[in-house]
């Protein structure tokens, strides 16, 4: 079975950044891509907050960048999903698409996080026809349209604003009757005349001939007053949070109550010696691509200061 030194897990800044400091300090890492090559960032129109690009860059260019400057340093890049991993003992076994074994003495993770969807059907039945998990990825396609965005939270906020600047008109769809999301961004949104909060409302379902043109609300779930209606709308925008892509690690990897992997504060240190986790898997909190690729750095250090021990 082959035996990697370095094996990193995911295609996102972490990972693309732990493979720059493997390749360089010598680590021959081997990094394995998992379903979306590039991670979140990918489906990113403009990155406009990574220092270093003044007029900003796309998400895909600087995913394009970073897995070029990965592989100019020997980094080694295939496609495969991981599928189970044994940590139990040093080298670890990790399983490719279900088949593929390789072993791996350090190991990184830095499988990110997948946005949340409400679990609808008519969510997969209109995916990509009007049903979007991610505003500035989609938004433009909604120019002077009536969208709405699910979600209370600091996302939802944030995206409802950012589509303002598109849409004619923003429904944002909050299941309580108030907003979680941080003052100065709840008072963005209630002084917005583009954006309608809809409080104590549920989306049931979409309506659409070949692509979105309703969403059927229920308002006041359980309550006397409950009332179901439909409301027109071009596009449905999910901002309900994120899962982090924890699950295969499990049975040995500790993780919190929502599933991000827990490190040892400031550090990529996990509960399994020499294996390390960068990036929205082990961030509840930032999730920026600059706090992942920083993580990346970190993991790669510290994989490497585990083998020279
Ligand atoms: P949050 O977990 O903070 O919010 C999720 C929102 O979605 C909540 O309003 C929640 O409702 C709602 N929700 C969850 N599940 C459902 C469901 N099934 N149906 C309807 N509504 C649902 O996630 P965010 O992604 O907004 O934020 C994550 C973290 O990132 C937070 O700490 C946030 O502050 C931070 N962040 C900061 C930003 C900034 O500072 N600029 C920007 C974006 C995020 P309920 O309230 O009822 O639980």
């Amino acid at each position: 079975m082959e035996l990697i030194k370095c094996l990193i897990i995911g295609s996102g800044p972490a990972g693309f950044t732990a493979a720059i400091y493997a390749s360089r300090a010598n680590l021959s890492p081997v990094l394995y891509e998992g379903p979306q090559s590039g991670g979140q960032l990918i489906t990113t129109t403009v990155v406009e907050n990574f220092p270093g690009y003044p007029e900003g860059v796309s998400g895909y260019d600087m995913m394009e960048d970073m897995r070029t400057q990965a592989a100019r340093f020997g980094a080694v890049i295939r496609s495969g999903i991981v599928t189970s991993v044994d940590f139990s003992s040093a080298p670890y076994t990790v399983t490719v698409d279900g088949s593929m074994q390789v072993q791996a003495e350090t190991v990184i993770i830095s499988t990110g996080a997948s946005a949340k969807y409400l679990g609808l059907p008519d969510e997969t039945k209109y995916a990509g026809r009007g049903v979007s998990a991610c505003a500035t990825c989609d938004g433009f396609f909604f120019r002077k349209k009536t969208v709405a965005v699910v979600g209370g939270g600091d996302t939802a906020c944030e995206e409802a604003a950012y589509l303002s600047t598109l849409a004619a008109k923003v429904y944002l769809i909050v299941r309580k009757n108030y907003l979680r999301a941080s003052d100065i961004m709840q008072k963005r949104v209630l002084e917005n005349p583009k954006i309608e909060v809809l409080f104590s409302h549920n989306a049931e379902g979409l309506t659409g001939e070949n692509k979105v043109q309703g969403v059927k609300l229920v308002k006041d779930l359980g309550l006397p007053t409950e009332k179901h209606y439909e409301l027109g709308i071009d596009g449905f925008f999910l901002a309900i949070g994120h899962k982090p892509n924890s699950d295969v690690f499990k049975p040995w990897i500790e993780t919190d109550e929502n599933g991000y992997i827990k490190t040892c504060p400031g550090t990529p240190f996990t509960n399994v010696p020499g294996v390390f986790a960068a990036g929205d898997v082990a961030d509840p909190t930032y999730r920026q691509a600059i706090c992942a690729a920083a993580s990346g750095c970190k993991a790669a250090m510290e994989a490497e200061r585990y083998l020279n021990k």
